[in-house]
């Protein structure tokens, strides 16, 4: 193995740009060079990965209390990918840690194929959901290279010994699009796109049942997005294994996921399959998000949803608003949404979509 970590190469494509996080950012909706979206098929009968009533809060001094994620509740299962969307600082990211058990949630449970896990997890219990992270050269140790990386995991989980650590370590180079001499390179020598597959390839070496990806192509340049994006949807298919995406992006979301959860300001608010959300939103906030997001072509939705367009800021999770914390912002609040919560019901009645509005029967 190299002795050590190399000088970055000219030669080389640097670092992605750092990029805001704010919405609407990132691939227009549709984009041809996107995965064309999740293939129709039977649902699995059985969750793979169920969050229930999660919550956190934080304290946020002056005895106040930030509550990031309040009473959450997912699944996902085999082959599926679950998108979860919502602005920055919607509480997306927290659930994500919650997910892979780097955070341990105030109240509320993870359960992994029915089986409830616990405050700390064992070894195989963490093997088996794995974070993929947005920032991959933050999340890569720079003195290791990619063989290092990914043998030392294979070794400890014993899940290779010997020549059969290079054989896998090949493998999954492969899995996730890279060459063989990459195993050889170090984080600085790749560029933004090749370092979060080289992220990927690190979550599979230990052949997880689930990945949570966190805003896995935020950080990238545009020009890589949607072959991260591609990679994703392939793997899926290809190990049947369950996906959580998060991110601030509903077109990234109804590209490659079958599901959606949109959160706003730590709640779910709509919940559903994606066709359902994308064509029959049934939460105001959800058809903001859908106005707001980026297309090639303007469109006639494009124009008509400008008045659904997203007003101000959302507020501090310190100071969240009485009754539907959306009704500041929102363009369909009348008096009841300042006073009573709306919970979150099927919408329609009977249907396994779910939002959290007083009007959820209404259609657009
Ligand atoms: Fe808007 Fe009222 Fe529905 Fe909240 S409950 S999303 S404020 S219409």
């Amino acid at each position: 193995m190299p002795a050590g970590p190399p000088e970055r190469d000219s030669a080389m494509p640097a670092g992605p740009p750092e990029r805001d996080s704010a919405m609407p950012a990132g691939p227009p909706e549709r984009d041809s060079a996107m995965p064309a979206g999740p293939p129709e098929r039977d649902r699995p009968a059985l969750p793979l990965l169920v969050a229930e009533n999660l919550c956190v809060s934080f304290p946020a001094g002056k005895g106040q209390r930030l509550i990031a994620v309040e009473d959450v509740s997912l699944s996902v299962s085999e082959g599926e990918t679950l998108g979860v969307v919502g602005e920055s600082g919607c509480g997306k990211s927290t659930v994500a840690r919650c997910l892979a058990g780097l955070l341990r949630p105030g109240s509320g449970t993870v359960s992994l194929r029915g089986e409830v896990l616990g405050a700390r997890r064992t070894t195989e219990q963490h093997r088996a959901v794995q974070l993929v992270f947005q920032d991959p050269y933050s999340s890569l140790n720079p003195r290791l290279s990619v063989r290092s990386v990914l043998a030392e995991l294979l070794v400890f989980h014993g899940l290779a010994q010997g020549e059969a650590v290079e054989r896998r370590c090949l493998e999954l180079m492969a899995l996730v699009g890279l060459p063989a001499d990459a195993l050889d390179g170090y984080p600085s020598s790749f560029s933004g796109g090749q370092r979060q597959r080289i992220a990927i390839a690190r979550a599979l070496a230990v052949e997880p049942q689930v990945v949570v990806a966190d805003e896995p192509i935020s950080s990238l340049d545009v020009s890589v997005q949607a072959a991260i994006l591609a990679l994703f949807a392939d793997l899926r298919e290809r190990l049947g294994i369950g996906m959580v995406l998060i991110s601030h992006n509903l077109a990234v979301v109804r590209n490659i996921c079958d599901r959606a959860a949109v959160m706003y300001l730590g709640r779910i608010v709509e919940v559903g399959e994606r066709e359902e959300i994308f064509t029959d939103p049934r939460h105001p906030y959800t058809r903001a998000l859908l106005t707001a997001a980026p297309r090639l072509r303007p469109g006639p939705d494009r124009v008509a949803g400008v008045a659904a367009r997203l007003r101000g800021e959302p507020p501090s999770p310190t100071a969240r608003p009485t009754g539907c914390a959306f009704h500041p912002r929102c363009p369909r609040a009348e008096p009841v949404c300042a006073t009573q919560r709306p919970e979150l019901l099927p919408a329609p009645a009977g249907s396994s979509r779910m939002a959290a509005c007083h009007f959820r029967d209404e259609t657009q």
